[in-house]
């Protein structure tokens, strides 16, 4: 009889169908399997058959479909725009290179099929006569949220170190317990994880590091050893202590505390994480015994830059992470005038991102110093809320005069104009101008006369060293800013 019903969408029903009118068995399998279990929607549909690779291809001639992974068995149907992956029923040869199988044997069974796959929970096929076909008890596990290797986990691990990675994801994302012997061997295999591509690793970390902030610091915690050989930057950390009135933990154990707290994105997650990392490198010891870390952002972020590119992170995504990281120790705003120099460089949405950071940092620091800072952040929230609620911050699109005017007092075309703007900007937001067209010609005039060449836009008072080229937006920026 069967136990479990799950709703196949028309379109894998029909591709399932024309397998099978073909004389070849058809299952859904894997990941969608585990997914309807826990009553997720899936992600995508991925088929097993029997029909070899240029069978499968025979039965689909009238669609569009893709041969990329033809080698390994996989055929992708496009079927109504959607993509779909069949996979010919395999067993995987001996392993190279701790990730990639030799060679594959096509086979005719579904049971040794399951065999290969990783996981109990990602071993399940399903049919619609037939039912859950779960030979290793994935189902069981699925509901005692467990994980476990199908199969020897040191053997598992050794053929594929990736699976370490994906088993920590898994653990993270469906919050399961590591089964004991799968927990040991991910220990004794996290040596080679040296040798799996850095953009599998990114794609695996930028999952895990999403999930519920408490139980990613836990897996850091329990998983050193593997974050070691991933991240040897981080090694420093652990052994780091940091003698000082507002900190309870040494630098390891507080920015996993700041990860727990920040907000699940991948900008905050990445920067709590290693906003801290060049602290061992710039750690002082004063006469009274406290520890000072002077600079200690602007190494971190150039230890962070270097991982992350070593990620193969696009820029757009680790610019923002870099910037987090190089503000996180600047003092928050405590007027609307720095508030609004602050909104201009960062946007609305990237300076709530370093509030948000500021109180994560507080936390991971200890219970006081988060309390001694409450006021502060407060206030920093009300004075963005206030920039935004009443329309007040001004940006170079809100000035009474433009470039055209620059130009017709004399100011030649080119990158000159902007940053006289941007000069007279401040001193508006500064309330040294008032936001009237003949006063701020009249100032343009004044610097026309008197300074030539024209020196660079004084910044007062903002912290934001040059030599971090990007906005903190997750997109593009809201404001253009010449000098940002
Ligand atoms: P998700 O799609 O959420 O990442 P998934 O389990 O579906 O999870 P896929 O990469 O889509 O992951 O793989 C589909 C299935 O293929 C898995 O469920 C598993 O059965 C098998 N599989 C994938 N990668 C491996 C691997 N490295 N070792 C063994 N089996 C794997
Ligand atoms: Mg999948």
């Amino acid at each position: 009889m069967k136990q479990f019903e799950m709703e196949l969408p028309l379109s894998v029903l029909i591709l399932m169908e024309q397998l099978e009118s073909s004389g070849y068995e058809a299952y859904v399998v894997g990941g969608c399997v585990r997914d309807a279990l826990l009553g997720r929607k899936p992600k995508d549909w991925d088929l097993c058959t029997s029909a070899l690779p240029e069978e499968i291809i025979a039965c689909f001639s009238k669609l569009q479909i893709r041969k990329d992974g033809m080698e390994h068995g996989t055929i992708r149907v496009i079927y109504e725009g959607v993509g779909y992956e069949i996979t010919t029923f395999r067993t995987d040869g001996d392993y190279l290179d701790c990730r990639h199988p030799r060679q594959v044997q096509f086979i005719r069974s579904l049971s040794e099929d399951l065999l290969r796959r990783d996981f109990t929970i990602n071993a399940m096929a399903y049919h619609p006569i037939k039912g859950l076909i779960d030979s290793f008890g994935g189902k069981a596990d699925l509901q005692a949220k467990y994980l476990r290797c199908v199969g020897e986990p040191l053997q598992r691990f050794s053929e594929d170190a990736l699976r370490i990675l994906r088993g920590l994801r898994f653990a993270a994302c469906y919050e399961l317990e590591i089964d004991s012997d799968t927990s040991q061997a991910i220990q004794d295999c996290a040596p080679l994880l040296k040798d799996i591509s850095q953009e599998r690793i990114k794609e695996e970390c930028n999952r895990l590091i999403l999930a519920k902030g408490n139980v990613v610091a836990q897996l850091f915690r329990d998983y050193t050893s593997v974050w070691n050989v991933i991240f040897p930057e981080v090694i420093p950390m652990q052994t780091c202590t940091q003698n000082h009135p507002r900190h309870q933990y040494n630098v390891w154990e507080h920015s996993l505390h700041v990860l727990e707290n920040a907000p699940a994105n991948l900008q905050m997650r990445w920067a709590a994480l290693f906003h801290d990392i060049g602290k061992p490198q710039t750690k002082t010891t004063d006469e009274n015994g406290i520890d000072h870390f002077h600079g200690h952002g602007v190494v971190s972020t150039r230890i962070a830059r270097k991982i992350l590119k070593r990620l193969c992170m696009s820029k757009k995504r680790a610019n923002p992470i870099c910037t987090l990281i190089l503000r996180h120790d600047t003092p928050l705003p405590t007027d609307i005038k720095q508030m609004n120099r602050l909104v201009l460089a960062f946007g609305v949405k990237g300076m709530q991102k370093v509030i948000q950071f500021h109180r994560a940092d507080s936390a991971g620091q200890s219970p006081a110093s988060l309390e001694a800072d409450l006021p502060k952040l407060e206030l920093a929230q009300q004075l963005l809320d206030q920039l935004v609620e009443e329309r007040k911050c001004l940006h170079l699109k809100d000035l009474e005069i433009d470039g055209n005017d620059l130009i017709e007092i004399g100011f030649e075309e080119g990158p000159r104009i902007g940053e006289v703007l941007d000069m007279i900007l401040h001193l508006v937001i500064d309330g040294k101008l008032t936001n009237q067209k003949n006063v701020l010609r009249s100032e343009a005039q004044r610097i026309f006369n008197e300074l030539a060449p024209v020196p660079a836009p004084e910044c007062p008072a903002d912290p934001i060293p040059d030599s971090i080229d990007s906005d903190i937006h997750d997109t593009t920026p809201e404001t253009s800013h010449p000098s940002s």
